[in-house]
């Protein structure tokens, strides 16, 4: 099969829109490194990349997505670990300022948790991968009268949080974290309306990130 069309004309559109208008901050990225202050872990669903979401332009914003937008627990066990290694790296070497958990709605790697269905799909991972949510349906709680969708958006939530929880769990980061010189954020991304949820510390609350929006779940 040759090489997805899609993608040919896509570049295509960006050769002549963005990268035309942007050439410079490219060659200067290229020049001088990257330098970006905000590293994303976000979900490899198609509908929630963080740069779009963030309208965010080239150097800006250093991400990571995988299923479910999961940070495992700190585990030097000698096995490779691409979350840690992405975390190490943007922690120590670019020194990121923060770090932001991005959960979405109508995500299928915490649905399949939820109703205990069969994994994504039949394999070797994603089962096991999915297990590192576990300590988040203890934080989401009973679901009591909730509705599945209600219920689904909080356990999304608590995914989020849980995620949080495990960034703690990285001695150097958790130094940074208390010392103030790394901040970690949970956010939230609700894919229909297209609102962002934000996390108050203070609360434990996800709230709209403009403060005004009716979107609620
Ligand atoms: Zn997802």
């Amino acid at each position: 099969m040759p090489f997805p069309e899609l993608l040919i004309d896509g570049y295509r559109s960006f050769r002549s829109g963005r990268l035309a208008r942007e050439q410079d901050r490219y060659r200067e990225l290229a020049e001088r490194g990257q330098k970006p202050e905000i590293m994303v872990v976000g979900c490899c669903d198609s509908r929630v990349s963080p740069e779009v979401i963030f309208d965010a332009r080239p150097g800006e914003l250093f991400v990571v997505r995988n299923v479910a937008n999961i940070v495992p627990p700190y585990a030097p066990d000698g096995q490779a670990h691409g979350v840690s290694a992405a975390l190490e790296f943007a922690v120590a070497a670019l020194k990121v300022k923060h770090i932001v958990v991005l959960g979405h709605a109508h995500c299928g790697g915490v649905r399949a948790f939820a109703e205990d269905a069969e994994p994504l799909s039949p394999g070797d991972f994603i089962g096991k991968w999915m297990r590192l949510m576990a300590p988040a349906v203890e934080k989401a709680g009973p679901v009591g009268a909730l509705s599945p969708a209600q219920y689904l958006a909080r356990l999304e939530q608590a995914n989020v949080v849980n995620s949080l929880d495990n960034l703690m769990t990285f001695p150097r980061l958790s130094k940074l974290i208390e010392r103030g010189q790394v901040a970690i954020h949970g956010a939230y991304f609700g894919v229909a309306a297209g609102e962002l949820l934000i996390r108050d510390e203070r609360t434990g609350e996800f709230v709209p990130a403009d403060g005004t929006s009716p979107f609620k779940r």
